[in-house]
């Protein structure tokens, strides 16, 4: 089925031809986070019988949509029979394919599928699926601001904002940005991206693949499976784990890559000049320059490019993607400016929960920094973050509950490091140690969970204390 005319042809849409009567067909949901509602809104309008369940307690705002929807649910409990009885098992991508339950429904031979397998069946439009260790979210949300600047019928979704499967129900567009994780790419079998992008592979969530980093990375590369001739394949040249791959595997897409160390004859790239080129179907030469990009930082650039390919291959005039990179909004938790006080700008970049998007914050300070660190360390290794520290960082200021693996790394070459029992303890001790003309950044290269719900309410408690300063 046709659902485009853009880029080198028609898009082949893989609408699932063999929905038959669903009636009596039973599907149970595990979850009863965002995309475990909306497949169950999606099931239950497609005419499944539906049971939503959650073994934990489900938020009252979720629990309101279960009723506003009529579905069956339960909390704190699994049916288990009922769940054995099953056509097909919808996972939140939270739950881990290690736990006892999916081990036996797999075991059992019932299909585990995530909640963008369910949704694909139902939808023939244009799918921009973007994946990677880091940059996710950024990319997601810019792709998704240059394609409504061209005035595209596009919505965002995924790991981002609302399901796909509730969108695919109650408000169905022609184009979708969809945010993947590795866990959502896991459940994946038959989907198919038209536009695939693969940010990155740095060592995240290892605890998820058995320590084991070739597992984690073939599942980000599921982004590209049943993709064909017709459709296309975004990925980074600069990304060592993400070529090595590419070399040892067929790929039947059109590719496009992007680099900030080489110039390409097609896909983006930066040059000498400093100023980023995209140019795909040998047509659009789309150049501008790296300071006219509205997100600094080199990962904010390799984000613009990959961004701006998608949107060259939808042939989006270039103005409208020059435009929307040199005007696109931060987003909260990424670098976010904070407020400056005395001369000292503080920087919220909470979301940074492993060392590699660290690596980048702190590749982008161009002034001397005082470094909020630490929190729940998932294997980090921080030789690679030694040489920005040396070169930057005046002073650190470590927030975990244990932090002796930060004072090892840098206590050479760092001679102010010191723990902070709470973020506004921390937010208290950079302020003193920094001058005039300094950075204070949090970007703590580690999960939250120690001390916050999440990297929202740490970054949130950040910014509120430094309000209070
Ligand atoms: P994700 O959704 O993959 O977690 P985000 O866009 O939310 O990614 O950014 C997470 C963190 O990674 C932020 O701290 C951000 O500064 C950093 N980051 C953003 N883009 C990249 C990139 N392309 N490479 C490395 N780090 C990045």
């Amino acid at each position: 089925m046709d659902c485009g005319d853009y880029g080198s042809g028609t898009f082949n849409c893989n609408l699932e031809t063999k929905i038959v009567s669903n009636t009596n067909k039973h599907i149970v949901i595990l979850g009863a986070g965002e995309s475990g509602i909306g497949a169950g809104i999606l099931a239950q309008q497609k005419g499944y019988k539906v049971l939503v369940s959650d073994n934990g307690k489900i938020k009252d705002r979720y629990k309101a949509m279960l009723e506003q929807y009529d579905l069956e649910w339960e909390e704190e409990e699994h049916s288990v029979e009922r769940i054995f009885a099953a056509a097909e098992v919808i996972k939140s991508p939270g739950i881990p394919d290690s736990v006892p339950l999916i081990k036996e429904l797999k075991a059992k031979g019932i299909p585990v599928i995530s909640e963008i397998e369910f949704a694909g069946r139902y939808t023939d439009a244009v799918k921009i699926c973007i994946t990677g260790s880091n940059g996710k979210t950024t990319t997601t949300l810019m792709t998704h601001h240059i394609l409504k600047k061209a005035g595209l019928d596009v919505a965002v979704c995924g790991n981002v904002g609302e399901s796909f499967a509730k969108l695919v129900a109650l408000e169905p567009h022609d184009y979708y940005v969809i945010e993947l994780s590795s866990f959502q790419l896991d459940g994946m079998f038959n989907f198919k991206a038209e536009i695939a992008v693969l940010l990155n592979i740095t060592p995240d969530h290892l605890d998820r693949y058995n320590y084991d980093m070739n597992a984690y990375a073939e599942s980000k590369f599921r982004i590209i499976q049943n993709q064909t001739n017709e459709d296309y394949f975004i990925y980074n040249l600069d990304d060592e784990i993400t070529t090595n791959k590419i070399n040892n595997k067929q790929i039947k897409a059109k590719t496009y890559s992007f680099s900030l160390n080489q110039e390409l004859e097609e896909g983006a790239w930066l040059d000498k000049q400093e100023q980023i080129n995209i140019l795909t179907n040998k047509q659009q030469h789309l150049i501008m320059s790296i300071y006219d990009l509205a997100q600094k930082g080199k990962h904010n650039a390799q984000n613009s490019m990959a961004s701006g390919i998608s949107g060259s291959i939808l042939k989006i005039r270039n103005e409208v993607i020059r435009e929307s990179l040199s005007d696109f909004q931060g987003i909260e938790h990424r670098l976010e400016p904070v407020v400056s006080v005395h001369g000292i700008q503080f920087i919220n970049d909470s979301k940074a929960t492993n060392v590699n998007s660290t690596w980048y914050a702190l590749e982008s300070m161009d002034k001397p920094t005082i470094w909020i660190a630490g929190g729940v360390d998932k294997g980090n290794d921080y030789t690679m973050l030694y040489g920005l520290v040396k070169q930057k960082v005046k002073g650190i200021v470590c927030i975990g509950e244990e932090n002796s693996k930060i004072h090892a790394a840098f206590g050479d070459v760092i001679e102010d490091i010191y723990d902070a029992s709470t973020i506004e303890e921390a937010v208290g001790m950079s302020y003193r140690l920094a001058k005039k003309g300094y950075n204070v950044l949090l970007s703590p290269a580690c999960a939250s969970f120690d001390k916050f719900e999440n990297y929202e309410e740490r970054g949130n408690l950040f910014k509120r204390a430094v309000r209070m300063l």
